[in-house]
């Protein structure tokens, strides 16, 4: 029976936790380096990435988190978690993070603001349906949540949401955004798949929809690279 690691430093591994319960899965909270040795798969959860980062940083479990990720293995990063896992990350207050880094995006830490502008919403994510059966949509929690600015070739977009000038007016424009030079968005990218890694912006786990936690297991089950891009290249003609 395949184990999925949850990191349970800070944040909300309790419900990924009981995500993987009500699908039947084995769930094992890690906050050593060495858990990491017995577990298929790591979860990465929404929380705040500084203090993550500073909590990660003095358990040392950074060596083994970069080693874990280019292992191969898949992991899910949630809202903080794909903060972890993105190669750049810009946005206020982002000095001096530590990132586990292996996601060829950028990702805006703070994109949609502070907690007072967490919002819900509904995302189309046809891939979802097509891989997990149900809608198209799914239910996006957004908690000062990031969204992600742009991605490398070798990454597929799995949902993306469009940029209003309600959310626009939060994206106070820090020093590091001047220097990525980019032009307005009309769309931020809130869901990707590179490989073995997964990452979305907002926080499914706080939802009754296990669809993505059933993806994410999927991606262990299918090794290498027979994973959702043949399946949607298979499905979409
Ligand atoms: N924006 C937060 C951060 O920088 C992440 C919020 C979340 O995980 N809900 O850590």
């Amino acid at each position: 029976m395949t184990t999925v690691g949850v990191l349970a430093l800070q944040g909300s591994f309790n419900e990924h936790m009981a995500a993987l319960r009500k699908i039947g899965v084995k769930g094992v909270e890690v906050r050593k380096p060495e858990q990491l040795e017995s577990v298929d798969s790591l979860i990465i959860p929404g929380g705040e990435s500084t203090t993550m980062a500073k909590l990660a940083h003095y358990h040392n479990l950074f060596p083994a988190l970069r080693e874990f990720v280019n292992s191969g293995k898949p992991v899910w990063g949630t809202c903080a978690g794909l903060i972890f896992l993105a190669n750049k990350a810009v946005g206020l207050k982002t000095g001096g993070q530590e990132l586990v880094g292996g996601l060829n995006c950028t990702v805006h830490r703070n994109f949609f603001g502070s907690q007072l502008q967490s919002f819900e919403t509904e995302l189309s994510v046809p891939k979802l349906a097509k891989q997990e059966g149900g809608p198209d949509a799914c239910r996006g929690v957004f908690i000062r949540a990031p969204a992600i600015l742009e991605v490398g070739p070798d990454v597929e977009i799995l949902a993306d949401y469009p940029v209003t000038s309600d959310n626009l007016a939060s994206m106070a424009p820090s020093d590091e955004d001047k220097e990525n030079e980019m032009g307005p968005l009309d769309r931020v990218i809130v869901a990707v798949r590179q490989g073995n890694l997964l990452g979305t912006a907002f926080h499914p786990e706080l939802t009754a929809d296990t669809r993505w936690h059933s993806l994410f297991l999927r991606m262990g089950e299918v090794k290498g690279e027979r994973s959702l891009q043949c399946a949607s290249a298979s499905n979409s003609d």
